[in-house]
């Protein structure tokens, strides 16, 4: 795995609705280099879906909800990290990405439906995917495929009960 300490904060997830996004949110992180999620809302769902899908797939993904996003931006940035904001707003994330990426501890903010605008200034970074509107997950995914050089592509999870064999064709895998 990577040796910088990515952590995403979801904030603005509306467990009525948003449950299925904010999942998907915390396994593409997952899968793509992030070491967890925190959360700014309370859903056990969410979480247990995350848990239960690193228990099987490996990795030390952590999911942690009911976090004040105020405090938990504080505390990041005294530790010595640096806040991202995805943003289609921010600057454009070729033009900034050089900046970012020798940092060694990185907190990716994506929003769901209204970003506080608090936010936009308490980022170190406001980053746009490119200016047009679309999605938390696929703003993400770039972002950490950017992040990464592509290496993330190749990252090993250790401690999984199963994996998938890489096949032309079919679906091949092994119970570990
Ligand atoms: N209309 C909402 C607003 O003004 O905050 C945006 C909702 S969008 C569906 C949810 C999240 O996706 C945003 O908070 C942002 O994190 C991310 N997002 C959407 N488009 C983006 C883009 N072009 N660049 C970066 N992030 C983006």
């Amino acid at each position: 795995m990577p040796e910088k300490e990515v952590v995403i904060l979801r904030i603005g997830h509306r467990p009525e609705r948003d449950q299925r996004v904010t999942t998907h949110v915390g396994l593409t992180g997952r899968a793509l280099g992030a070491r967890g999620m925190y959360l700014a809302a309370s859903d056990k769902g969410v979480v247990q879906s995350i848990v239960d899908v690193t228990a099987r797939w490996g990795g030390e993904f952590f999911c942690s909800d009911n976090v004040k996003w105020r405090s938990c931006i504080k505390d990041w940035k005294a530790a010595g990290g640096v806040v991202v904001h995805l943003t289609m707003y921010g600057l454009n994330l070729p033009d900034i990405i050089e900046e970012i990426r020798p940092q060694a501890k990185i907190l990716i903010i994506v929003g769901a439906e209204k970003v506080p605008g608090e936010i936009y200034g308490l980022a170190d970074y406001n980053v746009a995917v490119t200016g047009q509107p679309h999605s938390e997950i696929s703003s993400l995914a770039l972002f950490l495929d950017h992040l990464f050089s592509a290496s993330e592509l190749k990252n090993e999870f250790y401690g999984a009960q199963i994996r998938i064999i890489p096949s032309k064709a079919g679906k091949r895998t092994e119970e570990l």
